[in-house]
């Protein structure tokens, strides 16, 4: 497979100059590809993906959806989605982010499944998002600052999620929701 090259890199990866000491950057091959490397420090810059994660929260015998309110993509239905915070695995900022958006207790994560997909937002960034199924024993349904509408619809009647991630979490969470109970 042909991996991104450094002209290749998304907007926010075309770094100008070493982070530490500040000088201009410079490209070398390292480690097999072309990098870019400070010439002073030899610090080199190794892409990562975004890392998020999103939930199935099952409450109230359906699935909780929200309403982006923000771009990319506002308006569409979605499940709670969001990054991880350096330093928290992937159950954590699952519990976390499902917890802030939509205002209710979350717990018992099961994981289901992750996505390896380009950035809807810039298409040359990727994401790896970690899927969860989670439940929501308490707390009361609120939008928070990055959605405009919450709901629970019930499994049956779920719409066609727009991202990529979403729509393996939801698949996947059909086969594990239909084999444990
Ligand atoms: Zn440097």
């Amino acid at each position: 497979m042909l991996l991104p090259e450094i002209d290749d890199y998304p907007a926010r990866y075309q770094f100008r100059f070493c982070p530490l000491c500040a000088t201009s950057l410079e490209r070398r091959v390292g480690h097999g590809r072309m990098r870019l490397v400070c010439p002073k420090d030899n610090w080199t810059f190794f892409p990562n993906p975004n890392i998020a994660a999103t939930v199935v929260v099952e409450y109230q015998g359906g699935i909780v959806l929200l309403r982006r309110a923000i771009p990319p993509d506002k308006g569409i239905w979605h499940l709670p989605i969001g990054h991880l915070e350096f330093g928290e695995s992937p159950e954590q900022a699952a519990l976390r982010e499902a917890s802030e958006e939509t205002g209710l207790v979350i717990e018992d994560p099961f994981f289901l499944d992750f996505e390896h997909s380009p950035s809807y937002g810039d298409p040359a960034m990727f994401y790896i998002v970690f899927c969860y199924r989670a439940r929501a024993t308490g707390g009361a349904l609120r939008v928070d600052h990055e959605n405009s509408d919450i709901r629970v619809a019930p499994p049956e009647e779920l719409p066609e999620l727009k991202w990529t991630a979403q729509r393996r979490a939801l698949a996947a969470w059909q086969v594990w929701h239909a084999t444990y109970n």
